[in-house]
């Protein structure tokens, strides 16, 4: 049988070159980064040439790059860290009801000590509006958190519009661009943030490492106590293998960044046109043209999500219903109820993400299954016959 992975913004694989540059950090260079002899100096220095690559992938400077455990540590820090670092300035952050939950619940756990946070609502196409960002600030802001494009419906947030009245303001801002890095151009001075947060795992390179793009400047209290690595911001010997990984997964990402981006495109318009020509009462959920290369999420009526991926399993397609955190539990994705969409529709939602090793073969399976695994599920659906 064939096997579709259509979860790439869950996780991707490491690619075989990436893998390749990590071995001899698991093997004979196992050294501690932080010790002066030769096996120290070459991770030392192995760890300093993935950072010039990371920074060189967002237009950073490498100093600027902390190293953390992934995107979920990076996003804890850029709002826990920010806000405790500028309190005496005010206790106001900005976010919106659409972000991941390592923000999202990382802002709920900042109101729990005493912040105020304004989680901003979004169009019915999933976007963050300047002029609410702008409405929301006040005297005591010290925070915009709005992340770069979203997770369940692919959505490119307007950052560089946002960033501009951040600094107009001289307000901290912050995007989590683990879904935008390596897959449409970033770049920190054309974007006007001072705190980005990406991942390793989303970019085909290991689980656990990622890192916070800190500009010169701005202030954050570290989150872990300890050792003083990465400029004492990051305490904790580093993760030398993933670090050389991901630096590697980088400069792959940033070489490839517009071939694969319009390749991925093509496929994606595919697939779009694809289904929403052969399914009926189908609709194409965040906006049409700020939209990630990669992304497609459709709500199917009269069907759940959850009994359309278990058929599609059965035929070795593997997409995801919300995001990948969140299923498993049966509310609704908080994505698509903040987009206005009702509770029955968004129950019938599938979120496929294209990736590397995707072709047009693979496209045309799913086309051919899907029209009738959604055909055969709806001939269940009470309320679908009705309708009839
Ligand atoms: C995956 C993801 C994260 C979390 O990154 P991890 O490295 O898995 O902790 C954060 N934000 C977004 C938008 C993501 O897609």
């Amino acid at each position: 049988m064939r096997r579709v992975y259509l979860d790439h913004s869950a996780t991707t694989p490491v690619r075989p070159e990436v893998l390749e540059e990590m071995l001899p950090f698991l093997k004979e260079e196992f050294g501690n980064p932080s010790t002066i002899y030769s096996w120290g100096r070459q991770a030392k220095k192995a760890v300093e040439e993935a950072r010039a690559r990371v920074a060189s992938l967002i237009g950073a400077q490498p100093e600027e790059i902390i190293f953390t455990s992934g995107g979920t540590e990076a996003d804890n820090m850029a709002l826990i860290g920010a806000a405790y670092a500028n309190q005496n300035k005010g206790k106001h952050i900005i976010t919106s009801s659409i972000e991941h939950h390592a923000v999202l619940d990382t802002a709920q756990y900042l109101m729990r000590q005493g912040f105020k946070v304004t989680f901003l609502p979004v169009t019915p196409e999933g976007l963050v509006r300047v002029e609410d960002v702008l409405q929301a600030i006040t005297d005591g802001t010290i925070l915009i958190s709005i992340m770069h494009v979203n997770n369940e419906v692919g959505t490119i947030q307007p950052i560089r519009e946002i960033g501009k009245v951040a600094r107009e303001k001289g307000i901290i801002f912050h995007t989590d661009a683990v879904q935008s890095v390596g897959k449409i151009p970033v770049n920190v001075q054309d974007l006007n943030v001072d705190l980005l947060t990406a991942s390793a795992h989303k970019i085909y390179g290991p689980k656990g490492v990622g890192c916070l793009y800190v500009r010169k400047g701005t202030r954050i209290q570290p989150l872990l106590h300890g050792g003083g690595q990465e400029r004492k911001r990051r305490a904790g010997t580093e993760n030398v293998p993933g670090i050389v990984g991901f630096g590697k997964a980088a400069e792959l990402a940033g070489r490839e960044l517009e071939s694969e981006g319009r390749r991925l495109k093509a496929l994606r318009d595919k697939l779009i046109e694809g289904v929403l020509a052969r399914i009926e009462e189908t609709r194409l959920n965040g906006d049409r043209e700020q939209r990630s290369p990669i992304n497609a999420n459709f709500s199917f009526r009269y069907v759940e999500g959850e009994s359309i991926l278990l058929s599609l399993d059965m035929k070795g397609i593997a997409a995801s219903s919300g995001s990948a955190c969140t299923s498993g539990s049966l509310d609704p994705s908080h994505v698509l109820l903040a987009m206005g969409i009702p509770h029955e529709i968004a129950h019938g939602s599938v979120r496929m993400t294209l990736g590397r090793d995707n072709t047009e073969e693979d496209i045309d399976y799913v086309l051919e299954v899907l029209p009738e695994v959604v055909e055969r599920l709806r001939a269940m659906s009470p309320l679908y016959n009705k309708g009839k």
